[in-house]
């Protein structure tokens, strides 16, 4: 396989790191592998874990899976669950670890899920922003010492006492290198207009270097429109003409709210798949988290996850497989016989996991 890639040769076994991972985690994992499985993908699953399911000495990022991924370069991982409080997120820890710089959340409808005809890709740096993750808590030495610096500086000109703060770093060098990586992707999907989310008018600094970075980079390519928006303008253009957006580029956090907007716009975050990308590892997962209320039921959408299987087989350029998979997929959400309870919204008379999984199969 060509690392990021892309495209392997015909009769090829493509070996994937399965992370299960927490929560409905490893019910939605089931489901896709089985699926995948089902319609014929070439794939050789090296099944590793991470967060509380994690082996031996509760390391929720274990070499062996970080090993087992760098060697692959490719996984399809189940949500990992993240508290408000201590360590870090293993999510964000797997992205640094591996260099994932950038996201991709399609949002396409489908019949029988959501609004019709949109389909666009939801694209966020992934290393820098809010989520990098800098937060000094209120009440000390480093907050009481930033906020002097800030008045000394004349950055402020008085924060009050218990002030905590949350570091939204950019560099150019991240923006270009997860635009890069976009207009590249764009160009083999022949997606044609990117747009630019940003709130520059307040944060210059930050967001201003996506509008500069845009333009030094996209520019003058005249076969991709560029267009900018502002995110609360790009968030009310959601829910009013969604189709006028087709790739929109974006910092860390405003690309993990968006996403999730874009996935209600489309049938809710049970059927909303994703990728994270480095230069030479990408991670495939759902949009949603571990659903924790969910866990173990047999209840919990699977096709979030399944799609996410098939934005993996595409990458490893198995697209026919990945094409039948999409097509049984239309089939279930047009039928609407067999569908989980949050795409009918009520449990009665709601599918199980492991209905919509068979159901899938024999469409296949
Ligand atoms: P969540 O996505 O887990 O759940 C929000 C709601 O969406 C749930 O109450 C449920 O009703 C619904 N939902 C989610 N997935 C569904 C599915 N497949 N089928 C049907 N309904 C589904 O978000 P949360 O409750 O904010 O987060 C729970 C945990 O997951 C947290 O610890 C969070 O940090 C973690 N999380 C992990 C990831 C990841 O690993 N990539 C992403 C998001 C959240």
């Amino acid at each position: 396989m060509e690392r990021n890639g892309i495209a392997g040769t015909p009769d090829m076994i493509h070996t994937v790191t399965l992370v299960p991972g927490d929560g409905i985690g490893p019910e939605v994992i089931g489901s896709a592998q089985r699926v995948l499985d089902a319609a014929g993908a070439p794939i050789h699953w090296e099944e590793r874990h991470l967060g509380s399911g994690s082996d031996g000495d509760g390391d929720p990022l274990p070499s062996a899976t970080l090993d087992s991924i760098r060697r692959n370069g490719v996984a399809l991982k189940g949500p990992i669950a993240t508290g408000t409080t201590g360590a870090r997120s293993p999510n964000v820890g797997l992205r640094r670890a591996l260099d994932m710089f950038v996201q991709m959340r399609p949002a396409r409808s489908m019949p029988g899920a959501g609004s019709a005809d949109v389909d666009l890709v939801v694209v966020r740096e992934t290393t820098e922003d809010l989520y990098r993750g800098i937060e000094v808590s209120a009440g000390t030495r480093e907050a009481e010492h930033l906020a002097s610096w800030l008045v000394a500086e004349g950055l402020d000109d008085g924060l009050g006492p218990n002030t905590a703060f949350s570091i939204k770093p950019a560099s150019a060098r991240a923006v270009r290198r997860a635009l890069e990586f976009t207009l590249t992707w764009m160009r083999r999907e022949q997606r044609r207009r990117l747009t630019v989310v940003h709130k520059a008018t307040v944060m210059r600094a930050t967001d201003g270097i996506y509008l500069d970075v845009v333009a030094d980079v996209a520019g003058s390519a005249t076969d991709i429109e560029v267009d900018s928006c502002q995110i609360d303008g790009a968030c009310a253009e959601l829910v009013r003409h969604p189709q006028r957006f087709d790739v929109m580029f974006m910092p860390n956090m405003y690309g993990d709210i968006v996403s999730d907007v874009t996935a209600a716009l489309t049938g809710g975050v049970g059927t909303a798949p994703g990728a994270n990308h480095g230069d030479s590892v990408s991670v495939f997962e759902a949009v949603h988290g571990t659903a924790p209320l969910h866990a173990g039921r047999d209840e919990a959408n699977p096709l979030a996850m399944i799609r996410s299987g098939v934005m993996l087989l595409e990458h490893l350029g198995e697209r026919d497989v990945a094409h039948r998979i999409d097509v049984a997929i239309a089939r279930l959400l047009a039928a609407r016989s067999c569908l989980t309870y949050d795409l009918l919204g009520t449990t009665v008379g709601a599918a199980h996991t492991s209905e919509v999984t068979q159901e899938l199969i024999d469409l296949l």
